[in-house]
Formats: structure tokens, sequence, C-alpha cells
């Protein structure tokens, strides 16, 4: 008899509301959940596609070690002994440090992330890696040094707002990031349809510029430029306003000299802008009852991504639009990751800048070192080089910059260990692959992305499917790994916790005691309106906890409860845009004259859903966007096969001409090129695709974080 399973597609931030229509273990139908309180029926085309992850033969079902160039199925006790003793046996010889632990994107979609920290503990080890720093690092910086805690996003208010700036990003694509807004599409067009107006700030007329009431095509790189020359007409004309953050925020005066800084004329030419619109959506934006600016990665991926995003969060704030209806605001989320790193602080975790990386420099945060450095940490000899690693989730060959290096590097470690469901362009390097179910097969509950969701929520998501017998959930992996890690090590209390009863380990349990403890939980709203797990169970279609709300200052936690709106290592940073305006023009006159972009595709998740047929029919979509002037001026033709070179590799993949970029950059979409020896997925191994990857620039980073630069990367085009 068939039936109906209500649960989350989570395979991106948006974590739809799902109608998974199953019989026994076979997936008959996806659609959308119109009863879900944030995605009301709405899913793009990856939900389906959900379906061929758990039906794909080439996903992997057992544990398998590497045996020479083959793959060699093996029990789960031997699978998981080997590898827990492989990583001990690297840190005996080595020393603790010599093991790197790299999270990649999805394991922020699973409450296995919570079975993450105990193993990192155990591991005791400063080489922790995420895609984090490929993404968002200078987002979470910039919180930490604004609202003194690295989860406290402000996000954009997009349901009651009658102005939003949009700057590189494309939520049409992505449903939201770091604003789970799912259908953003629908909710950009109520924005326009209430009379009001969506800017989109981006080289490329992306498919959120194409249906924006303006689309501005900044020069890449250019956003602090345009922001800072927004601020400068701003104060000029006597329009800042801080509302309700007056008398409860400090640093303006400085905002203001900063600014003075940077008259229109001389911001308006580097971001590539005309004078006259920079002055317009300046006070279009101060004018507008209700405004928002947004930036995303295409602003986090330069290297003046800490720098943009503290200039959004300022032009917010200068024209009352921080922590207002309408206006950029902070949500409440049931489990409160903000007060858990707050608690997790006292303890000596969870900050930023307490160590560096040993080659690089740059600072940790939140225990993390930027992943841009990884290859450099394994290659370059000396106390602390990653001799072994353990991925999941991951495939940063593919992901980070830098990839082909980072690919030599992970070949000459001595062992290497990967959670993960396929063989991949990253784990076809590990001794050991460790593979759990598949999403379907596995029940979660979302406490990441209702952090950063555009609406107060909360959801279970029951397994749709039976896990089979022998089948591991991602969680199950983490804690039985660290439970062997923690063996015999003379760590009394890691070994102690890793010992503990899974019972009382499970991320569900530690969910429940924080949901529990928190802002909408039992034990402060009382057992008739406070929240329990098994409330949010009853509950089929998720709860709605209701619409943003301001909450300033209470959420604050900077040290004086204030905000600080010009942190001094930001504000020093800001000193250097005239240098980084003057290394992208040498750049370019160095024989690299176009500038390198990236570009998200619907139906791509990163690198990983590349194996469903559903998802890759149609044409070829890894194709290097070019402006026709600049394909004219190279003598090339939509369709050529045209190589990509940088200054530390090339690529070969077709050229698309279109005017939907601007002239003088070229795009190319993440996650592709499939085509290495040995990789288990079938069907993304034929459509490989070239991986824009292997000519980032891992020396280009954010001048503050580290975060991957991907952006803004100098190239040049040419006939193959
Ligand atoms: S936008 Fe698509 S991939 Fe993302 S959660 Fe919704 S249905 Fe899934």
């Amino acid at each position: 008899m068939p039936q109906t399973v209500h649960r989350q597609c989570t395979l991106c931030e948006a974590h739809c509301g799902i109608d998974v229509e199953v019989e026994g273990d076979r997936v008959l139908r996806i659609t959308g959940d119109a009863q879900d309180p944030i995605s009301r029926g709405y899913i793009c085309p990856k939900a389906a596609a959900l379906a061929d992850l758990y039906a794909d033969p080439d996903r992997l079902r057992r544990p398998v070690r590497r045996v020479g160039s083959q793959w060699e199925e093996i029990g789960w006790e031997e699978a998981l002994d080997m590898a827990a003793e492989g990583l001990r046996a690297v840190q005996r010889r080595h020393g603790n440090d010599a093991v790197a632990t790299y999270f990649g994107n999805p394991s922020a979609h699973t409450m296995a992330v919570l079975s993450g920290l105990p193993m990192r503990h155990v591991l005791n080890t400063r080489n922790h890696y995420s895609a984090t720093s490929a993404d968002q690092l200078p987002q979470h910086l910039t919180s930490a040094e604004m609202f003194g805690n690295l989860a406290l996003f402000p996000i954009p208010d997009i349901d009651r707002t009658d102005y939003m700036l949009v700057l590189g990003a494309n939520p049409s694509v992505s449903n939201g990031s770091l604003m789970t807004a799912p259908g953003a599409r629908h909710r950009l067009r109520a924005i326009v349809a209430r009379g009001g107006r969506v800017v989109v700030v981006d080289p490329r007329r992306t498919e959120t510029a194409a249906h924006a009431s303006e689309h501005v095509p900044i020069a890449p790189g250019g956003d602090p430029y345009l922001l800072l020359g927004m601020l400068h007409v701003l104060f000029a004309e006597g329009r800042t306003r801080l509302g309700h953050l007056e008398g409860l925020a400090d640093g303006i005066a400085t905002i203001e000299a900063l600014a003075a800084e940077w008259p229109v004329a001389r911001a308006a030419p580097i971001a590539g802008v005309d004078e006259a619109t920079v002055q317009r959506l300046a006070r279009e934006f101060a004018d507008a009852e209700r405004a928002v600016a947004y930036g995303r990665v295409g602003v986090c991926h330069q290297r003046t991504g800490s720098l943009t995003h503290w200039l959004i969060n300022v032009l917010n704030a200068v024209t009352a639009n921080l922590d207002v209806t309408g206006g950029a605001m902070f949500p409440n989320p049931a489990f409160d990751v903000g007060a858990v790193l707050k608690r997790a602080r006292l303890l000596g975790f969870g900050d930023h800048g307490r160590h560096t990386q040993r080659v690089s420099g740059l600072p940790e945060m939140n225990g993390e070192l930027p992943v841009a450095g990884l290859a450099d940490e394994i290659t370059t000899p000396g106390e602390g080089q990653v001799r072994g690693m353990l991925i999941f989730a991951g495939n940063p060959v593919l992901s980070t910059p830098g990839g082909a290096r980072l690919e030599e590097a992970l070949a000459t470690l001595e062992w290497c260990v990967a959670v993960d469901m396929y063989v991949t362009e990253t784990t076809r390097h590990a001794n050991v692959i460790l593979p759990p179910v598949s999403p379907l097969e596995r029940s979660d509950i979302d406490v990441v992305m209702p952090v950063v969701s555009v609406r107060n929520h909360i959801r279970y998501s029951p397994a749709a499917v039976p896990k089979r017998k022998d089948g591991r959930e991602d969680w199950q992996i983490l804690t039985a790994l660290t439970s062997r890690l923690g063996r015999g090590v003379g760590r009394r209390v890691e070994a102690a916790v890793a010992s503990l009863p899974s019972a009382f380990t499970t991320p569900e349990r530690i969910i429940d005691l924080g949901i529990a403890l928190g802002p909408h939980g039992i034990l402060r709203r009382g057992p008739r309106k406070g929240l329990t797990v098994a409330k949010i169970k009853r509950a089929k279609h998720g709860i709605d906890l209701g619409p943003l709300e301001p909450r300033l200052p209470g959420a604050l936690d900077t040290a004086d409860k204030r905000v600080q709106l010009a942190p001094p290592v930001l504000v020093a940073e800001a000193a250097k845009l005239a240098e980084h305006a003057r290394e992208r023009e040498d750049a370019l006159s160095e024989g690299y004259d176009l500038t390198l972009i990236g570009r998200r595709q619907l139906r791509s998740n990163n690198s990983w859903m590349h194996n469903s047929a559903r998802l890759m029919k149609g044409a070829d979509r890894c194709t290097a966007l070019l402006h026709p002037a600049d394909a004219g001026a190279r003598g090339l033709a939509d369709g050529d096969r045209v190589r990509v070179v940088s200054r530390v590799g090339a690529i070969e993949l077709p050229l698309e001409v279109s005017d939907e970029i601007r002239p003088g950059v070229v795009s190319v979409p993440h996650g592709f090129g499939h085509a290495r020896p040995g990789v288990g997925w079938r069907l993304a191994a034929e459509k490989a695709g070239a991986s824009v990857n292997d000519i980032t620039d891992p020396s280009l980073v954010d001048a503050i974080t580290g975060n991957a630069a991907f952006n803004a990367v100098p190239v040049r085009v040419e006939a193959t």
C-alpha cells in the first residue's frame, strides 16, 4: 500500500517540505508539501533526484577499502577498526596535528554535524577544515565582530521589505543562502508586486537579475567601492539614521570618516558602475520605507569578502534597517546555536584568532583553519605537517581553490578515511570509505537552517524508506569512530564521553535538550506552549514559530551589549582598499586580461548530484560564458572549445557566448571536473565537464579570514 511521508529535502539550504510517496522500499514520487510553514509547496527539480540518489547503483552500500587501484567490500566492524587505527597510527608517528579533518557542505544538512564535535575533540588536532572557509567565513567574522557571536546573522526580511539590494547572490537559483527562503523567486516577485523594488548587483544578468526591477552589472570585486560610494552619499546628504540602534551602537563617526574618503567620483569607476547610478541607489535605499541589503557568495568569494559583508551590515544599520521589520533581522531559532556557541566559548571553544595556520599564518575561526591552505599543510614538511585525514561528506578536490594541487597532496597522505556515499574525485584517495545511508533513509531535525531562515520554524523529518539492515546513518559512523579513537589514548574525559551508551549521545537526544532549553522550549515556556522533540515529531508538517521579530539588544553577545559598527580589524582592512584596487589592475595587465567569476545552477548541487540522469539531461552546462565583444576580439564563436588559463592552471571547455555577462568577465560553474580516473559515479564521469577549481588560485583569499576568493581571479581565454 503506498503511503506518504512528510519531511524535508535536505539537499540545499532551503530545506523545502516534501511529500514522499513510498511503497515498501520503493520511492514512487516526490512533491512539495503545501502545508510546510515556510516552503508552502515549493520544490526545485533537485527534490525528485533524492529518489535517484536512493536508487543509484553507483552509491556505496557497504564499507570498502582500497587495494591498489581496486576497492574491496569489508564488514563494518573491520572497516571502523581499520579506519580509527590508521588515524591513530599517524598521530602516534607524527603527533596529533598530523591528522586533519574536513567536513563538506552536506554536514550542515544533517544532525550528524553534532556528532562531529566529540570526534574533533577526541582527535585533539589543530587541523580542522570545512567547506565554511570556501563559503561564508566572512559573514561569520563580521557577525562576531559586530554582534559578538559568529552565529548571529542578520537575515533579509524578504517577505516584508519594500526594497531589496542583492549583491553577489542568485536567490532565484539558490533559494536563499544564509537566507533560507524556499521559492525565493516568488518572494522576490512579491516585493515588486507590492510596489517595491529588487535591485541585483552582479557582473552577470543572473536568473534573479532577469526578473528584478534593475540589474547593475558591477565589475567583479567592485562591491566594497559601490557600498562606500553609497555611504558617502548618505552621510554627505544627511540621510543616515540609526533608528532604534541609536544609543545602542558605537562607531558611527568612524564610518562617516571612512565614507568621506570615498566620494562617488573615486568609488564609482573602481566599482565599474556609473556615478549617477551609485547616487540614485543610495537615495532610493535610504528613502524606501523598509529596505534591506543582502550579499552572499559572490561577495564572500573575494579578497574583500569580510569588508564587503561588513559594509552591507553597515548600510542596513545606518539607514535604520537593521533589526526592524522589512530590514535585516535576527531569527530566533528553537535550537539556539548562538547560545550554544556562547556557552562553548566559556569552555574555550567557538572563538576566533586563537592560533594560526602553520604555513599561511592565517587565523583559525571556531576551531577551523582556512581550507585554501590545506594543500600547503600536507606538502610542507615540519612539525604539524598533515599526514592523515578524515573527510566527511566533502569533495575538496572539486570544491576548494587549487583543487588539482590538493589532489596531488592527498595522494601523498599516509592514511585517509572518508565518510561518503561515492568514490569521488576526493575519496578515491582514501584508504577506507565508510558509506552512510542516503538522506531518505534517515531521520533528521534541522537545527542549522532555522538560524538563517526568513521565518522562525522547526521541523522533524522521519525516514521515508527503511534503511537496509546493515546500513548506518552518518552520525552512527562518526560516533563509532569517535568511540574507537577515544580508547586507550590516556585522555580519560574524552574516552569516557566517547564510551557513553549511544542512547545518551544521539544527536536527537542532544537536540531535544537544546530545544527544551531554547527560547521556545518547554523549560522556558512551560509544558503547554513549550517545545520538545516529541511535540515537533507530532507536527507532521513542521511548526511555524512566526515571523522574524526585533531581537536587539537582548540577542547581542558583545562584551558591552552594544553593536560595534566599526570593529578595528575591519576598519584597518578598509585602509587597504586602494591597494586591493591596484592589485586588480596589476593582475589584468600581466597577461590575464579577463576576470573569472563562478556560476550557480539550479540543477547542480555543488559537486555531488551529477549522477542523476534527470538532473543531467539536456545541453552541456559546464561552459565558459563570455560576452560577444570579448569572444569576437579573440575570434571565438559560441560552441568553440576554449582554454581558460590562470596563474595556477588551465581547463578546456565549450564556449557559450552571451550578452548576459559583463564585458571583461568570464564565468564557469563549479562542481564539475569528474573525468578523474577511478571515480565511482559513472554518469557524472560521462558528463564530466571541467573543474573551475583547477584554475582558481589558493593564494587569493579574503585578507582577514582566509576564505577562498574564487571570484575575480585573473584569467585569459584562448582557442584550443
Ligand atoms: S530548493 Fe530544491 S534542493 Fe533545495 S531544499 Fe528545496 S527542493 Fe531541495
